[in-house]
C-alpha cells in the first residue's frame, strides 16, 4: 500500500501515525521504539562490569564493555545487524572492536 512506511528496525510496514521518529531520524514502530528506549543495562559476561550503550547503524543499541572492548548484541538485534550488514554505519562499528553475541535476554 502506498501509505505504508517501513519500520527502520524490524522492517514491517506501518501507517505513518503508528510510527515514531527517533532522534537519529529513523522511523520506528512503537514496539521497536520501546525496546530501543528500555534496553536494560547489562554487565559484561567476562568482566562483570556495567557496559556502555552504543547505537550502531542508527537503529540498534549494543552493549560495549570498556575493559575488554567486547560488543554484545541481543538475539533480536543480531538479526537486525545481519540485515544491515552492508550498510556503512555498521561496517564502521564492526571495525571498532571484537563482536560478541549474547544468546540470552534477561
Ligand atoms: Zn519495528
Ligand atoms: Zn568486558
Amino acid at each position: 500500500m502506498s501509505d505504508d512506511y517501513n519500520c527502520a528496525r524490524c522492517g514491517l510496514a506501518f501507517k505513518w501515525e503508528q510510527l515514531i521518529q527517533t532522534p537519529m531520524g529513523n522511523l520506528f514502530c512503537v514496539d521497536c521504539w520501546q525496546a530501543f528506549k528500555n534496553e536494560p543495562l547489562r554487565k559484561c559476561p567476562v568482566d562483570n562490569i556495567d557496559m556502555k550503550k552504543e547505537v550502531v547503524a542508527e537503529i540498534i543499541q549494543v552493549d560495549r564493555c570498556t575493559i575488554c572492548g567486547g560488543i554484545w548484541f541481543d538475539k533480536n538485534e543480531l538479526k537486525v545487524v545481519q540485515e544491515q550488514w552492508k550498510e556503512t554505519g555498521f561496517r564502521e562499528a564492526a571495525s571498532l572492536g571484537v563482536l560478541g553475541f549474547l544468546g540470552l535476554r534477561v
